[in-house]
């Protein structure tokens, strides 16, 4: 198709994906990002193209389509669409988040499982790759609405899930409420307390520091990768950030701790700018308690100013970017606006938040840039430790969870950073993450054999 690769049996591989997915665009973004990767692994390792290793881990292994049909507040039948992708078991249960949001579609869900099994894979905990979610979208709607289309979308969804088959989590619209109603109506279903779901309630199994991980993670390996690469690190920077949710809060919260000002964050209508640095908890009322947009900040807040239009907020002058809401929200034209404004460091919080051309721009500009599977691993990776204390059925404090998710992400730097020097392609963070996530899932397939 319009890419050309150096490996035929990689373009053979893009070509009938392209052919057999071509109305999934943010998929087929996801395959070429990973395969464009992949090209000196093929070269060296035959074996790989041998065992069918790239034709098959493209193709998920289940793919759920389902109804979701609920009753609104004036007693109206609404009707949703419910998706689960369980894409790679190889390394581990299917492991991933649900994302409740308009835009979520089949082509979205199968982005997002796919860099998922290379994301769980660089953890180094044993997880497989999934995700899924619904276009239901949660804003405006009552609390006795979110319960009882949770309820309705789990009564499907527990046909394909358990604690060792596969865990889903939160993700965008899906946080602590969403997850205590799913997990609910699991029970009642299964009559079984498991650890089905990841990112509950600390009062039924939840994992202190699951709130904050992603967002903390980002801040620990995009620390590590200013250390070790620029002999640098965020004291003293100004930062920004986009979204205000889950992930955007807690990246500013760990920036702020380790010394940086951040002056700008955003949500899908606009973004506030406070020159003197956001105020946390001003944001954490707005957004976590009341649940309102961020335009409310500039009202409440003296000297910060609103600007309509979130793409915007990539005019901010700033040395370090954290794109914290959703794919593709910085492009070609913001990666140059960036750049000019004298930008050092990129560090994705959110999936696939920069586009292919904008990611281009950055590495070619010698920016450090965190791509999303390794800089936003945090959270998977503290859902795989709230598995894990589920199992135990103990609790860790949040001393020693938020030491191993430090821990992880410290490693998850040096792992894509080794593969990328190993690989002929040294400080290219995409390519060693994408090679460093593969090889393990590749060499898992590789023992446990074609099924015929
Ligand atoms: P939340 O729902 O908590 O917050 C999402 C934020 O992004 C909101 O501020 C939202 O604004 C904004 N946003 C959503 N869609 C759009 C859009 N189309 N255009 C502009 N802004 C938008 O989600 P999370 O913080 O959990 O997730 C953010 C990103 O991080 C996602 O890409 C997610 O996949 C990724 N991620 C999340 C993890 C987690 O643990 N939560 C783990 C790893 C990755 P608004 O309120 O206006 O919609």
């Amino acid at each position: 198709m319009e890419f050309q690769f150096k490996s035929a049996y990689l373009q053979r591989v893009y070509d009938s994906v392209c052919a057999k997915n071509a109305n999934e665009p943010e998929f087929l973004q996801a395959v070429k990002e990973v395969l464009i990767s992949l090209e000196p692994v093929v070269a060296r390792d035959p074996s790989i193209e041998q065992n069918g290793i790239v034709e098959r881990i493209v193709e998920p292994e289940r793919f759920v389509q389902f109804r979701v049909s609920w009753v609104d507040d004036n007693g109206k039948v609404q009707v949703n669409r419910g998706y689960r992708v369980q894409f790679n078991s190889a390394i581990g249960p299917y492991k991933g988040g649900l994302r409740l949001h308009p835009s979520v579609c089949a082509s979205v869900i199968k982005f997002l499982g796919f860099e998922q099994i290379f994301k769980n894979s660089l953890t180094t905990l044993p997880m497989g790759g999934g995700k899924g979610g619904s276009d239901f979208d949660p804003k405006g709607k009552s609390d006795n609405e979110i319960m009882r289309f949770c309820q309705s979308f789990m009564t499907e969804l527990s046909k394909h899930i358990g604690a060792d088959t596969d865990v889903p989590a939160g993700d965008i619209g899906v946080g602590a409420r969403e997850i205590g109603y799913l997990f609910g109506q699991y029970k009642r279903l299964r009559n079984e307390f498991t650890g089905v779901l990841t990112g509950k309630g600390l009062s039924y199994g939840g994992s202190l520091a699951r709130t904050e991980a992603t967002g903390y993670g980002v801040c620990y390996f995009t620390q590590e990768m200013l250390s070790c690469m620029k002999q640098d690190s965020f004291a003293g920077k100004t930062v920004v950030i986009s979204g205000s949710g889950n992930v955007a809060i807690y990246a500013t919260q760990k920036a702020q701790e380790l010394g940086a000002k951040v002056v700008a964050l955003s949500d899908s209508n606009g973004y506030v700018y406070d020159p003197n640095g956001i105020q946390l908890d001003v944001v954490k009322q707005i957004k976590e308690v009341e649940r309102a947009r961020i335009s409310e900040y500039a009202k409440r807040v003296p000297g910060a100013t609103y600007t309509e239009g979130c793409k915007n907020i990539w005019t901010v002058k700033c040395d370090i970017a954290l794109p914290c809401a959703t794919q593709n929200e910085l492009d070609a034209e913001a990666a140059d606006t960036l750049i000019k404004n004298g930008v050092i460091c990129v560090s994705e919080g959110a999936n696939m938040p920069c586009t292919l051309e904008a990611t281009q721009k950055f590495l070619d500009a010698g920016v450090l840039f965190g791509p999303a599977k390794a800089a936003n691993a945090g959270g998977v990776a503290t859902s795989g430790l709230e598995m894990s204390q589920n199992s135990e059925r103990l609790s860790w404090s949040f001393e020693e969870v938020d030491a191993k998710l430090k821990s992880i992400m410290i490693n998850i730097f040096h792992n894509a950073y080794d593969a990328s020097k190993e690989y002929g392609a040294e400080g290219n963070l995409v390519v060693g993450a994408n090679i460093a996530g593969f090889l393990k899932v590749a060499d898992a397939m590789k023992w446990q054999g074609v099924a015929y």
